[in-house]
């Protein structure tokens, strides 16, 4: 092949697309596939880590945007992994091989192909609704896990879940049951006493309104 004596790295393509092919169990004419297309060293699997899904997802929205006709992602059924999916160069695009080197390259340099982007995805995957928090990190700056139960217990007392006389509330950031303590207790109190200051004040400015 004329393209892999000249680029060095579609020399590594053609390799590569060897090794990456066992195990994989083809949908379509293998044969026909490997003449046309090499594998690239960009893939995720059904249990992809969020850097692995992340990379792939930079990385193919980059090469398939620019590179429409000749970088593919397919999928394939493994008999370890399940299924994967790997994106593809066509062996007679240099331009598009040489543009999947620089990622390769950048990738050996430094993991992560968007910092950003990989965060991002840590994050919803780390918090898949709004009161549960799956972070490795303790000092993860979710709202679940920076909140203050006295804010929780403000607004369930606000939305009248909680009041003064109740045994226990559900912290739903927490998860948990919790007793009312005397501190607490006395702090519904107080809020209950505003609460009705408040409503017998407008009570008041109403009868006023009245009058006038
Ligand atoms: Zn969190
Ligand atoms: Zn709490």
């Amino acid at each position: 092949m004329r393209i892999a004596k000249a680029v060095p790295f579609a020399e590594e393509l053609a390799e590569y697309s060897r090794e990456s092919h066992e195990g994989a169990s083809f949908h379509i004419d293998r044969r026909a596939f490997e003449g046309l297309w090499y594998a690239l060293p960009f893939s995720r699997t059904r249990d992809a880590d969020a850097r692995e899904e992340s990379n792939f997802t930079v990385i193919s929205n980059d090469l398939e945007t620019r590179f429409p006709e000749t970088v593919q992602s397919h999928s394939f059924g493994h008999w370890a992994c399940g299924w994967y999916e790997r994106l593809y160069v066509r062996k007679d695009d240099v331009a598009a091989i040489l543009a999947a080197q620089a990622w390769a390259d950048a990738l050996a340099g430094y993991p992560v192909a968007d910092e950003e982007h990989c965060s991002e995805l840590e994050y919803e995957r780390d918090h898949p609704n709004e009161t549960d928090c799956y972070s490795s990190d303790p000092e993860c700056s979710c709202p679940v896990n920076t909140h203050e139960c006295a804010e929780m217990l403000a607004s369930a007392f606000e939305s009248g879940e909680v009041t003064k006389d109740s045994e226990e509330w559900y912290c739903d950031f927490c998860g948990d049951w919790r007793e009312l303590d005397a501190e607490e207790r006395a702090r519904l109190a107080s809020w209950e006493y505003r609460q009705e200051c408040a409503a017998l004040e407008s009570a008041g400015q109403m009868r006023l309104l009245d009058i006038a």
